[in-house]
C-alpha cells in the first residue's frame, strides 16, 4: 500500500492539522468520542490510504452528548457579541490554516486546489458574518390592543445542534452551520461523511486551542464519527434541529425520523440544475458559466450544472462552442493547478456514473462528447472519468435524477415559456440560472411565474455561492436555508412576550371575565 506522497506538500499539511499518517490501524487525531470501528479514508487523487480513523461507538456518542448538553447550560449565558468574538477568533485561526486544510480538502475529497482553498475561504467569510450577526440577532417590536401593555418577540438558542454533513463539502458545510449556531448561543455536535473524516478532525483540531484559550466548555464543539453516529443524532430528544446536508434520499429517511418526534430540520439536498441559454446570450460568458459548472469539482457540487436548455437558433453554435472546450479540458490530479477536472470521490461515485451514461442511451439520448474511465499513469486510483455531453429529453428518468458526476444533459426550446417549465420540470429545486440580455426574459425568469429554486441567477452560473445570500432549494433539496441573510432564525427559537404594566387586567379581544 503506498504511503501519503510527498508531493504537493501533503505530508507537511497533516502535520500542521494534527493528523497523524497512519497506516498501522490506530486512532488518528483528536478525536475524542471514537473508540468503535475502523474506518479508511482513501484519497481519490492518487488511492493512497491516508489514515484510518476510529468511528464513534453508541457509549462514544453518548459522552459527546453529555458534554454538549452541559456546555449548553454555560454557553447560552455568555452574550452573545462574546460568543461572536470567539468566533472571530476561530476565524483567524482558519486564515492562519487556510493551506494546510485546503490541501487536506483537495487530496481526501478530490476537488482541486483552488477549489479547497475557495472552501476554506468561505469558513473564513461566514465566521466574519457571524461576528456581525452577533450584534444583530433583532426581534420586533409590537403594539398590543390593551392599553399599558407592551409586546415584543425575542429569540432564544435551541440547545443542541446535530450537523450531518456531505462529502463534497467536508469542511464549509460544518462551518456555515456551527458558525451561525454558536453566535446563536446553540452547541454542536457534527458527523462528518464517513468518506471525509479527516477534513472534520482537522477542523476540531484548528479551533481547540480558540476553546481551550477562551475557557470554552469543550462540549460547545464535539465530533462523532461513523454512519451510525448519523441515526443516534435523528432519534436524539435531546436535540431539537437537525441540519442534513445530502443526498435526498438520505434526507427523507431523516426528515421523516426527526419529524416523528417533533425535532426541525434544516435539509440541504440535491439538485439538478439547468442553465437556460438564450438567443439573447453573451455565448463567451456562457461558455465559462456552463463549462465551470458542469465539469467544476468533477460535476459534485450540489449546486452543479446538469442540464442545458439552448434557444433552437443558437443551439448547433452553442453545442460546438461546447465540444470544443471540452477537447481542451485537462484531466488530473486536483492538487496541480494545471488540471481543470479532478477525480470522483471513490469507484462506487465511478460506477454511477457510468450507468448514468448506460440509462441515458437506452432512453434514447445521443453522445456529443464521449465519457469513460481515464486511465493509465496518474489515473491509479481508478476515480478519475471523462466529462461527457448527452443530448436528452428532460422527461428521461435518468435526467430527472441527480447524478452525482460530470454529465451534462442539453436540449433545445423554442420559447422562454417552454424554457422555464422545462427548468422547472424536475423533482429537485436548488439552483437555476439564466444568460440573457432580454430585460423581458431576465425579469421573467426571476418573478413568480419564473423559476422556481431556492437560487435563480442572471448571466452567472448555477454554482459557486455567495454566503451573503440564504442557501438552499426548494421541493426534493428540502427548503433549507443556511448561511447569510436570515437563515440564522432557523437556529433559535422564537418567543413572544406580553408585559402588563398597568393596574387593570384586561383580556385580548375585548373579553369580559368579570368576577
Ligand atoms: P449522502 O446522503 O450519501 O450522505 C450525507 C451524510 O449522511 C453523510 O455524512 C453520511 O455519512 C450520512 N448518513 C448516511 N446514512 C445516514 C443515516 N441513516 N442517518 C443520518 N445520516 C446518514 O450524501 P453524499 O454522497 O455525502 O453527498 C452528496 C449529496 O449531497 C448530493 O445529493 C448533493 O446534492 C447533496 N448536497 C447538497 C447540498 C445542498 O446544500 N443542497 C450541499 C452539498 C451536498
Amino acid at each position: 500500500m503506498a504511503t501519503v506522497s510527498d508531493q504537493f506538500g501533503i505530508k507537511e499539511a497533516l502535520q500542521q492539522l494534527g493528523i497523524k499518517e497512519i497506516n498501522e490501524g490506530t486512532s488518528t487525531g483528536s478525536t475524542t468520542y471514537a473508540n468503535g470501528n475502523i474506518i479508511e479514508s482513501y484519497s481519490p487523487a492518487d488511492g493512497t490510504l491516508i489514515a484510518k480513523v476510529k468511528t464513534s461507538t453508541k457509549e462514544d456518542y453518548e459522552k459527546a452528548m453529555q458534554k454538549a448538553s452541559e456546555a449548553f447550560l454555560e454557553w447560552r449565558m455568555i452574550p452573545a457579541p462574546k460568543r461572536g468574538e470567539i468566533v472571530r477568533q476561530m476565524g483567524d485561526e482558519l486564515r492562519k490554516f487556510k493551506e494546510p486544510l485546503g490541501k487536506l480538502v483537495s487530496y481526501e475529497m478530490g476537488k482541486s486546489l483552488q477549489e479547497g482553498y475557495g472552501e476554506v475561504q468561505e469558513m473564513i467569510d461566514i465566521c466574519d458574518f457571524a461576528v456581525g450577526l452577533s450584534r444583530q440577532l433583532y426581534g420586533l417590536t409590537m403594539h398590543s390592543e390593551r392599553p399599558l401593555h407592551r409586546m415584543y418577540e425575542q429569540w432564544h438558542p435551541v440547545g443542541t445542534v446535530g450537523i450531518i454533513s456531505a462529502f463534497n463539502f467536508p469542511v464549509a458545510v460544518w462551518s456555515w452551520n456551527s458558525m451561525l449556531a454558536w453566535v446563536c448561543g446553540d452547541v454542536c455536535i457534527w458527523k462528518p461523511s464517513s468518506k471525509t473524516p479527516l477534513c472534520g478532525i482537522a477542523c476540531q483540531n484548528i479551533i481547540k486551542t480558540v476553546l481551550e484559550r477562551n475557557n470554552v466548555p469543550e462540549g460547545v464543539s464535539c465530533l462523532v464519527t461513523g454512519n451510525e453516529s448519523g441515526d443516534l443524532i435523528n432519534n436524539d430528544k435531546r436535540i431539537p434541529l437537525v441540519s442534513f446536508t445530502g443526498s435526498t434520499r438520505i434526507g427523507r429517511h431523516v426528515s421523516k425520523t426527526v419529524a416523528e418526534r417533533f425535532g426541525n430540520t434544516i435539509l440541504e439536498l440535491g439538485g439538478n440544475n439547468a442553465i437556460i441559454v438564450s438567443e439573447h446570450a453573451d455565448i463567451s460568458m456562457v461558455l465559462v458559466g456552463a463549462v465551470f459548472g458542469a465539469v467544476g469539482t468533477a460535476g459534485q457540487r450540489c449546486t452543479s450544472t446538469r442540464r442545458l436548455i439552448i434557444h433552437e437558433s443558437i443551439y448547433d453554435k452553442t453545442i460546438s462552442v461546447l465540444q470544443n472546450a471540452y477537447g481542451q479540458l485537462q484531466i488530473g490530479n486536483p492538487l496541480d493547478e494545471n488540471n481543470h477536472v479532478g477525480p470522483l470521490i471513490d469507484k462506487g461515485a465511478v460506477n454511477d456514473y457510468l450507468k448514468a451514461i448506460e440509462k441515458a442511451k437506452k432512453e434514447g439520448g445521443k453522445i456529443l462528447v464521449e465519457g469513460g474511465v481515464v486511465e493509465g499513469a496518474g489515473y491509479e486510483s481508478g476515480c478519475y472519468v471523462k466529462p461527457c455531453i448527452i443530448e436528452a429529453e428532460n422527461h428521461f428518468e435518468i435526467v430527472q435524477e441527480e447524478t452525482f458526476a460530470p454529465i451534462l444533459y442539453v436540449m433545445k426550446y423554442t420559447t422562454i415559456e417552454e424554457a422555464i417549465a422545462l427548468q422547472n420540470g424536475v423533482p429537485q429545486g436548488l439552483s437555476s440560472s439564466i444568460f440573457t440580455n432580454s430585460m423581458r426574459e431576465m425579469e421573467l425568469f426571476l418573478s413568480q411565474a419564473g423559476s422556481d429554486c431556492g437560487i435563480a441567477n442572471v448571466n452567472i452560473g448555477t454554482s459557486g455561492a455567495e454566503i451573503g445570500g440564504a442557501f438552499g432549494g426548494e421541493k426534493e433539496t428540502g427548503g433549507g436555508r443556511e448561511s447569510g441573510s436570515d437563515a440564522w432564525k432557523a437556529y433559535m427559537r422564537r418567543q413572544t412576550n406580553t408585559i402588563n404594566y398597568g393596574t387593570q387586567l384586561p383580556l385580548a379581544q375585548g373579553i369580559k371575565f368579570d368576577l
